[in-house]
């Protein structure tokens, strides 16, 4: 019998969009791991591993890890044993490098990209989404003091960590991180949408009708790959 594909599935969009919310109640949603690349240099950064302190620079002033250190670490993530069904990936590729690169890593197992989701907004609405963003310093939960504030002011509602604001959320970091959104990742979108992978979301509209719509294109997709 033929095996199914790997459920690859990509999140792609600016930096603010909600990504990694999303990400995580998708990855929830449908068993699937969420490999977000940002979460792997910082827990990284925490540990003081020589990864950590190669990216810590990079990330301290909103530029990209490079793609080589970047995508040897994906590849190492991908061939755990709970990627094994797919995976949600949230912040890569970042790169056309990197988007190639992923080909390359999946096309070795025999799988490919499922879909590529794209959540788009404009660059008000993201920079007013990444001044009031608020992540538990212990388990990574993504809270917005505007729209989705925590129950108690400064604490985790999932498991009581402290909420901090990432040191590359200050207006200035933030700037440079659309502007290298811009010119390094955005041309991923012409790359997949030539592909016939991508979807397109505005991510614009509140969490839970974004949810649904991101939702409803991996069950389509999971079904057309069945
Ligand atoms: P994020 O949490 O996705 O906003 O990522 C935070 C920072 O980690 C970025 O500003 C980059 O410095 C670094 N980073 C995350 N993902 C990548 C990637 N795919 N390629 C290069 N750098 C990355």
């Amino acid at each position: 019998m033929k095996r199914l594909q790997r459920a690859i599935i990509v999140l792609l969009g600016p930096p603010g969009v909600g990504k990694g919310t999303q990400a995580a109640l998708l990855a929830s949603r449908f068993g699937l791991p969420h490999v977000a690349t940002g979460d792997l240099f910082r827990e990284a950064l925490g540990q003081n591993t020589p990864l950590g302190l190669l990216a810590k620079s990079y990330m301290e002033k909103g530029q990209l890890v490079p793609d080589d250190v970047t995508i040897q670490m994906v590849s190492e993530r991908l061939s755990r044993p709970d990627c094994a069904r797919g995976a949600i990936l949230d912040g890569f590729p970042r790169t056309v490098e990197q988007a190639e690169a992923l080909d390359r890593m999946l096309a070795q197992s025999g799988d490919s990209v499922l879909l590529v989701l794209y959540l788009s907004a404009g660059e008000e609405v993201l920079l007013a989404r990444l001044a009031s963003r608020w992540t538990c310093r212990q388990c990574g939960a993504v809270y917005n003091s505007q729209t989705r504030p925590p129950k108690v002011p400064g604490v985790c509602d999932v498991c009581g960590g402290e909420l901090f604001q990432r040191p590359d959320d200050t207006p200035e970091t933030q700037r440079r991180r659309i502007q290298v959104y811009l010119e390094q990742t955005a041309p991923l979108v012409q790359f997949y949408r030539a592909r016939g992978l991508l979807h397109e979301v505005s991510g614009e509209a509140p969490l839970e009708v974004v949810q649904e719509q991101l939702a409803t294109a991996i069950e389509d997709a999971l079904a057309r790959r069945a």
